[in-house]
């Protein structure tokens, strides 16, 4: 064993020592990483096709959102809403205009944002639609993932996110995912959203049947539901276009954004929708201490600029279709069973015969290519929408040695 070997496993001890094992990383311990590369303590580098799970779509340490996070630490960081800053209306006013909406509320977390997502939706269900007090209630899809609150693991269909975790909040219906039939006979009088993710990205990368979305879209406006669309993991890029319903044509009522809204730097997350809706909110009934803060406004101001130039949408959906092109080549030849996603975001099922999505994992991490199962013989690809063509073949290279053993 070298002492760069020793140096990763003595950090991978350590890390464990006093740590809750809520977590169970691969052995890479990283030292410092840009754009799509990152680098570990013994110097070796790896091509990330994990990127924060979407959190990092612009690559890490964009050297514009690193400029704008350490102009903004300069000036300063936190106020709390107590008092109002200098970065929050620009940031509220450009992320509404992004989205096509008129109204943001800023939290810090996706799971934050989906609980004010869930808030919304039964405030706006008693105020304005007029569901008897206690009535309300929400219907999602089986596999979600929203995040990890009591709240959200209470709609989970997961045993692993959700047992031992209640007792769990009622006011949800679970539908199957992809299937209008199930959802129309759910929705009922009382029904005030639905909330789903456009594509299941923990699920691993399920892409709804062509016309669920538009139909879900038709069903809510003719019942008077809210659309409720988590594109916290879709959205900003990484489908090829800025969120993944407009793959359909669909506008939700509502977007629920985190991830890469942060640029890989700090967590940013938020609601965003009509006056009508996230209008139902008066001072001093929901809020945050960190949310909307100066450094969070900045750097997604940054976000929002990037979005803007239209370059990373348009990257994801080549870049994209080059890589669901080379992926279903794979099928053909056996080693992989399925292949879903859009842009660059692919859900690859291997063989089991090939080992667990886990196993694969770590053949990649030897070759130098970080990836993430997902349940089971299920690995996510979802790289930086700034990673180069050669870097990405290079990582199909890779993918293409670990599976043919
Ligand atoms: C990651 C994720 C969340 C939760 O976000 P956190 O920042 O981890 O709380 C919610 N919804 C979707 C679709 C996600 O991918």
């Amino acid at each position: 064993m070298t002492d760069t070997e020793r140096a990763t496993d003595g950090a991978v001890a350590a890390a464990g020592a006093h740590s809750a094992h809520n977590y169970h990383p691969l052995p890479v311990v990283v030292a410092s990483a840009e754009g799509a590369w990152v680098t570990d303590i013994e110097g070796r580098r790896y091509l990330d096709l994990l990127a924060g799970y979407s959190a990092l779509n612009f690559g890490h340490r964009h050297p514009g959102l690193i400029a704008a996070a350490k102009d903004q630490l300069d000036r300063v960081t936190l106020t709390s809403r107590a008092f109002h800053h200098d970065r929050f209306g620009a940031f509220c006013a450009e992320l509404a205009e992004l989205c096509g909406m008129e109204t943001v509320l800023p939290m810090n977390t996706g799971a934050e944002a989906v609980e004010t997502a869930v808030k919304t939706a039964r405030k706006w269900g008693y105020r304005v639609k007029g569901v008897p007090d206690g009535r309300a209630r929400i219907v999602v899809a089986d596999n979600n993932f929203h995040g990890r609150t009591t709240t959200i693991v209470s709609f989970s269909t997961d045993p692993e996110a959700r047992a031992d975790f209640g007792p769990y909040t009622p006011g949800f219906e679970i539908v199957p995912y992809g299937d209008l039939a199930a959802l129309e006979r759910a929705v009922d009088e009382d029904t005030v959203a639905v909330l789903l993710e456009p594509i299941q990205g923990e699920a691993g990368v399920l892409v709804p049947p062509p016309g669920y979305l538009a139909g879900v879209r038709e069903l809510t406006r003719a019942r008077n539901v809210l659309f409720m669309a988590d594109e916290i993991q879709s959205g900003l890029g990484r489908t090829g276009a800025t969120f993944a319903c407009a793959h359909e044509g669909v506008v939700p009522d509502v977007y629920v954004l985190g991830k890469a809204l942060g640029g890989g730097v700090v967590p940013v997350s938020a609601v965003v929708s009509s006056r009508e809706v996230l209008g139902v909110f008066r001072p001093g009934e929901h809020g945050s201490t960190f949310g909307g803060n100066p450094l969070a406004c900045a750097v997604g101001l940054k976000v929002i600029e990037l979005l803007r130039t239209g370059e990373y949408q348009r990257r994801a959906a080549e870049l994209g279709e080059h890589l669901h092109a080379e992926l279903r080549l794979l099928v053909g030849d056996g080693a992989v069973t399925a292949v879903r996603g859009r842009g660059l975001w692919a859900g690859v099922d291997v063989d089991p015969a090939l080992g667990t999505g886990r196993q694969v994992s770590e053949r990649l991490l030897e070759r130098g290519v970080l990836v993430k199962d997902t349940h089971g013989a299920t690995i996510r690809i979802a790289p930086p929408l700034v990673v180069g063509k050669e870097d990405l073949d290079w990582a199909l290279d890779q993918l293409r040695a670990v599976l043919r053993g």
